[in-house]
């Protein structure tokens, strides 16, 4: 499922780094995107939107090449210290995508070109936490993998990392061009986790992303290139017969030879996902019943909808033992 972009935006500084010159050739030789140099401190504008559901069709098909100038890096509990903002969004169209709100009304595709800038304050952020190591996710605001073939960040970042013995580094993904990862020297300090969902889930709810099988091939083949491998079950829907289904997605799992780890996220939205997740698929059949779940206040006065205490004590209990059944040895790193 290569990601081949519509259109590309570049902001002028971008086309400063050879990264940006590269991506603009690969585009230019490859054929099939338009290529747009925005004016100096501009924002994208002309992609048709004449409906939020065709803004968003376009901008998931819209690359923007950037400069990266945050350089303040968010924690990312529980799976890292800190997020590494290499690629912002994706072009999948998942209707539960975590990332719902976090874009605006169009969710460009964003790839940033100073990539050893980025690094750089990586380290930076390690050095203070001597003699700790200390962890970066590449997948905090989007899935990095599908915009790698025009970027190489994440292999710069495989190998800066695997030179490095205090970094750990960990990125998860739905899709499934892992070969730039083959013969890196990652020393064992990056982790690849595959995001993954019962094949109905996938086929209900997550538009323009690889299936099942597609994804457990690929997290074999990063098994083969010895890199330690996770899966993220992620969202858990509790609904119809789940268990009977998210026990065949554990049996599909335990075809892959352990060590691995495991991470279950259970299915939880905000108010302004919930509205705008309707606003994009007004006849989606996800679980959206406020009435049917907690709410659960963040740190900054917003909330969430989770499952009630009661649903979540099955989810824990009942993949623990599950999973101690089908795949002894395996470890949960967490359940939220
Ligand atoms: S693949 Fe991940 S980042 Fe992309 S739309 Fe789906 S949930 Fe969001």
């Amino acid at each position: 499922m290569k990601f081949v972009p519509d259109v590309a935006f570049f902001e002028p500084e971008a086309l400063d780094y050879p990264r940006g010159r590269k991506i603009e050739k690969k585009l230019t030789r490859e054929g099939g995107t338009e290529i747009e140099i925005l004016p100096p401190n501009t924002r994208v504008t002309g992609l048709p939107g004449c409906t939020p559901q065709v803004a968003y069709r376009h901008s998931k098909r819209a690359l923007v090449v950037r400069v990266q100038r945050t350089f303040e890096y968010p924690s990312c509990r529980p799976s890292a210290d800190y997020q590494l903002p290499l690629s912002g969004s994706c072009p999948g169209m998942c209707q539960y995508c975590y990332l719902m709100t976090r874009f605006g009304k169009k969710p460009y595709v964003r790839v940033y070109v100073n990539v050893s800038e980025i690094l750089d304050r990586a380290e930076q952020y390690a050095e203070e936490r001597l003699p700790e190591s200390t962890s970066f996710e590449g997948a905090a605001v989007s899935d990095p993998v599908p915009v790698e073939r025009y970027t190489g960040a994440l292999g710069e970042t495989v190998r800066h990392i695997g030179a490095r013995p205090n970094i750990l580094f960990r990125f998860a993904t739905k899709f499934t061009e892992v070969e730039f990862l083959q013969n890196l020297p990652h020393q064992g300090r990056t982790t690849v986790r595959f995001s993954i969902n019962t094949p109905q889930i996938i086929r209900q709810f997550e538009y323009r992303t690889p299936s099942l099988d597609s994804r457990l091939e690929a997290a074999r083949k990063v098994r083969e290139y010895g890199y330690p491998i996770g899966f993220l079950i992620a969202p858990i829907i509790c609904s119809g017969d789940w268990m009977n289904e998210y026990r065949k997605l554990l049996m599909q799992i335990a075809s892959i030879e352990p060590p691995f780890t495991l991470e279950l996220i259970s299915h939880r939205f905000t108010e302004s996902a919930r509205k705008r997740i309707i606003e994009l698929f007004p006849n989606t059949s996800l679980p959206l019943d406020r009435e049917a779940r907690r709410f659960k206040r963040g740190k900054f006065g917003l909330g969430k909808y989770v499952y009630p205490e009661y649903k979540m004590e099955s989810i824990r209990e009942w993949f623990a033992s599950e999973v101690q059944d089908l795949l002894p040895g395996v470890e949960i790193l967490y359940t939220v």
